[in-house]
């Protein structure tokens, strides 16, 4: 075990499967298999789920995994927004980018609902078994291991305690950042798209339109409104890099460009009143070599970073974990988790990472490249145009988006 005195635990706790990182993908999972009665804990680092700037947007595929298990209805109860198609506003004319209304499947539409609603939501049916457990507020700082077998974890509480919990599988769900990915020598290969976003917030006025999403691109900025109910959410794309020199030349500088870009939000744009209120995504596209080792599987963004092209990263990390369950039901239940079981779940998942990747790339160095470019009048590229313009092809982009190329379904729900 990697510990030295002062990291001695006070405490010891064995579960069959020991999920590190609360987010869509670890809940996912912890939830499918305390279904399955799988005695599972969930730890997380934060004491709640309610985090600015993580994705709102529920996916075709993930509403159809929850309407397996029952769980659509409920969701859908909850207030929620519907995102029915994408459109880019650009030198006056509108072209719709892709229709989801227009896919006859169960679910024709993006729900958007606050992510902590979501994870709210899911944990409160977990909660509902009782082999399951989650603990917060605990952060996972080392791994233990036995013979080259990875058997639990070491986390600290609030309060600076050390804790370990053995577990016959260890799943490290803990994000783009994560520390059990490190600790596991894990290395991700990464490639930098030529962007970055900043988020922010602003407000909406009763007389604003209502519409899910809107992309607007003017004079090489490149920016998107997202409606959260109260407010909008502003993505402001920058080219990679470009952060610092923004900065430097203030606020007034991103105001004016806002109010370009997107003429109907420039009367407000006083409400950014300081960089605080700016979160800065530095975007990046990776993908884990081994998403394994023996004891140890990583999912989701720790496995993977997507792009934000289309908005898939929660989809992707839920569709990994219906992969997991379905792969590791059966044998958590026995304790005869096998090093073939996880490589099983990479091959099932890794080429629609790779593909959706691809795409994103695609998309990020022939159209957002293009977009920022600030002395060229921007028009889509002529694949995209005819890709948008012939019948049977122009669902691609939809389907793409609400699927992926191979969605995970939920094995025996
Ligand atoms: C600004 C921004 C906007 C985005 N918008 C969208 C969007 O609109 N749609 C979309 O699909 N995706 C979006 N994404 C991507 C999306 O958030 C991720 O792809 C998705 O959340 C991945 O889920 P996950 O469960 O793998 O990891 P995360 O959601 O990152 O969850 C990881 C969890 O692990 C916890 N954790 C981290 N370290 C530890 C530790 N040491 N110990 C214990 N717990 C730990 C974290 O607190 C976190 O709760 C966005 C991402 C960003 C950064």
């Amino acid at each position: 075990m990697n510990s030295s005195d002062s990291e001695t635990p006070m405490d010891f706790r064995k579960t069959s499967c020991c999920i590190v990182g609360g987010g869509p993908g670890g809940v996912f999972l912890a939830l499918l298999l305390a279904r399955k009665g799988v005695d599972v804990t969930l730890l997380e680092l934060h004491d709640d789920f309610d985090r600015d700037f993580r994705g709102d947007t529920i996916h075709p595929s993930t509403l159809e995994a929850l309407n397996q298990i029952g769980l659509a209805e409920g969701l859908l109860r909850l207030p929620h927004g519907k995102l029915n198609s994408l459109q880019l506003h650009s030198g006056g004319t509108t072209t719709t980018l892709a229709t989801f209304s227009r896919l006859r499947i169960p679910f024709p539409y993006i729900m958007i609902l606050p992510q902590s609603h979501f994870l709210e939501y899911l944990i409160k049916e977990a909660e509902k078994y009782p082999t399951f457990h989650r603990i917060m507020g605990a952060n996972v700082q080392r791994l233990v291991q036995k013979e080259g077998v990875i058997n639990g974890v070491l986390y600290r509480s609030q309060d600076g305690v050390w804790h370990q919990v053995t577990a016959g599988l260890t799943i490290g769900a803990d994000g783009r950042f994560s520390k059990v990915r490190t600790l596991a020598d894990l290395e991700p290969i990464r490639s930098h798209p030529p962007m970055d976003v900043l988020w922010f917030r602003l407000p909406k006025k009763a007389n604003d339109f209502h519409d899910q999403l809107r992309f607007y691109v003017e004079g090489g900025l490149f920016s998107f409104a997202i409606d959260r109910g109260a407010e909008w959410q502003v993505g402001f794309v920058l080219l990679k890099g470009s952060f610092a020199e923004l900065k430097s030349a203030g606020l007034d500088t991103l105001r004016g460009k806002l109010g370009k870009v997107i003429p109907w939000l420039a009367d407000r744009t006083d409400a950014l009143g300081d960089w605080k209120q700016v979160a800065v995504l530095s975007v990046e596209s990776s993908i884990v070599k081994k998403w394994h080792k023996p004891g140890l599987l990583l999912i989701g963004d720790s496995a993977h970073v997507m792009s934000p092209v289309g908005g898939v990263g929660i989809s992707y990390a839920i569709q990994d974990a219906i992969e997991a369950a379905n792969v590791l039901s059966e044998p958590l239940k026995k304790g005869s988790v096998t090093e073939m079981d996880l490589a099983e779940i990479q091959k099932r998942r890794e080429p629609s990472v790779k593909a959706i990747q691809k795409f994103q790339g695609f998309i990020q160095d022939r159209v957002i490249q293009l977009a920022l470019k600030p002395n060229q009048p921007f028009q889509l590229p002529w694949f995209a145009r005819l890709l948008l313009s012939v019948p049977i092809l122009r669902n691609i982009p939809a389907k793409m988006i609400a699927y992926g190329t191979n969605p995970a379904r939920i094995q025996n729900p």
